[in-house]
C-alpha cells in the first residue's frame, strides 16, 4: 500500500472534522454569538417603566425620544414612553445602565440591515 504523503494526510484529516465554517445567513445555526452583544435597542419590560426619562437625558446621541403612551401602550405613571431612532443609535448602553427598572436592553439581535430610516424607528 502506499504511503501518504503530507498534503494527503492533511487532506483526510480536513475531510474528517467538523466544518469550521457555518452555512449562514441560510441558517443561525452553529453561529458564536458573544455574551453581551450589543445588538438591537428594545423596550423589553414595558409594564416596569415609570416614564422617568432619564434614558432620554442620559443618551449621547439623542436617539431616544419619549412619546406619549398610545392606547396599545402600557400606560406609564408619567404617560410617556421611550422609543429609539436607532439610526442614531451607537450602542453605548448608556440608556440600559441608567434605566432604574431594567426596562430596556440591547438585545443578541444583530441582523440590522433596514430598508428605510423610518423602519428604524423602533417602538
Ligand atoms: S425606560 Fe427606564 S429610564 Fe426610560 S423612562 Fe422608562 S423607567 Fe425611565
Ligand atoms: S444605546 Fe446609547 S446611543 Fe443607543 S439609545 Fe441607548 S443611550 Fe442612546
Amino acid at each position: 500500500m502506499p504511503r501518504l504523503g503530507k498534503m494527503q494526510k492533511e487532506l483526510l484529516k480536513s475531510a474528517q472534522s467538523k466544518a469550521a465554517t457555518v452555512i449562514y445567513p441560510f441558517t443561525k445555526e452553529g453561529l458564536n454569538i458573544p455574551k453581551g452583544l450589543r445588538g438591537r435597542w428594545t423596550y423589553a419590560e414595558p409594564e416596569k417603566c415609570t416614564g422617568c426619562k432619564i434614558c432620554e437625558r442620559v443618551c449621547p446621541s439623542g436617539a431616544i425620544e419619549m412619546i406619549e403612551c398610545r392606547p396599545e401602550d402600557f400606560k406609564t405613571k408619567t404617560g410617556f414612553r421611550p422609543i429609539c431612532h436607532f439610526d442614531r443609535c451607537v450602542l453605548c448602553n448608556q440608556c440600559a445602565e441608567s434605566c432604574p427598572r431594567n426596562v430596556i436592553r440591547l438585545d443578541a439581535e444583530f441582523e440590522m440591515a433596514f430598508l428605510s430610516r423610518d423602519d428604524m424607528v423602533i417602538y
